[in-house]
């Protein structure tokens, strides 16, 4: 059984309103979740795989053992959407898809794709059961647990694999959502083909407690950015 945070975000992802969205660099990513124990994680960074693969390129050197799918969070016409092991980036306007056709595009490229927080903010739980989802996220540590919970009444009724998340944007967050695979081998392929397969099951659910810390961080980041002193992305 191996752990994952299948959840996480890094300095190359952008938010739409105030662009820099997450304290920590790829690299403090990977060396936080080998150090909490961890056996893998999803990059799932908004709009780019940018931090996903390089977190891939990180952890060969760091520790072979480890293991990183590079990810996507996109946000469609109907809400947030993720692809899990994507490798570039979707071409198109992402806010004009509806959740059916974003699931389709992403699953075009050969990704997982998950529903995040559906019942949470900028979540697509009206459209689980029509947009054709492979899993659904039953715990992000972000969101209060009635959110949680109407997730996983949801994936229990649609019969679909529920995994899990702390979609962190700072990395003492990380591994607050855990999901055990039971895969064969360590790559990606095999990780997603046992999650598809419902070899997947939630291990630890932790909340975040520091939010507020944590947004306030990422007004910093934003202030730093518009002063042009903020390492981004590429200073891994
Ligand atoms: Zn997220």
């Amino acid at each position: 059984m191996k752990k994952f945070d299948l959840h996480i975000h890094t300095t190359c992802s952008k938010n739409r309103i105030w662009g820099p969205d997450a304290i920590s660099t790829p690299r403090q990513v990977v060396k936080a979740a080998i150090r909490k124990g961890l056996d893998g994680v999803a990059v799932t960074d908004h709009d780019t795989v940018k931090g996903g693969l390089l977190a891939s390129k990180i952890a060969r050197r760091l520790d072979k053992n480890f293991l990183v799918i590079p990810g996507i969070e996109i946000k469609c016409r109907d809400g947030d959407i993720i692809g899990l092991g994507v490798e570039s980036n979707p071409r198109g306007r992402m806010g004009k898809l509806s959740a059916i056709e974003a699931v389709e595009m992403l699953r075009d490229m050969g990704a997982l794709v998950v529903a995040p927080h559906p019942f949470g903010w900028g979540g697509v739980g009206k459209h689980l059961e029509t947009a054709g989802f492979d899993a659904i996220e039953g715990f992000n540590a972000n969101q209060l647990k009635c959110v949680n919970t109407r997730a996983k009444i949801a994936a229990y009724e649609l019969e679909l694999p529920m995994v899990a998340g702390s979609d962190a944007h700072y990395q003492v967050n990380v591994g607050n959502g855990v999901v055990t695979i039971d895969c064969d081998e360590d790559t990606v392929d095999s990780a997603l083909t046992a999650i598809r397969a419902g070899r997947v099951s939630i291990y630890r659910e932790k909340r975040t407690r520091n939010g507020l810390l944590v947004f306030t961080f990422r007004m910093g980041t934003f202030l730093r950015t518009i002063l042009g002193k903020y390492p981004l992305c590429d200073e891994y």
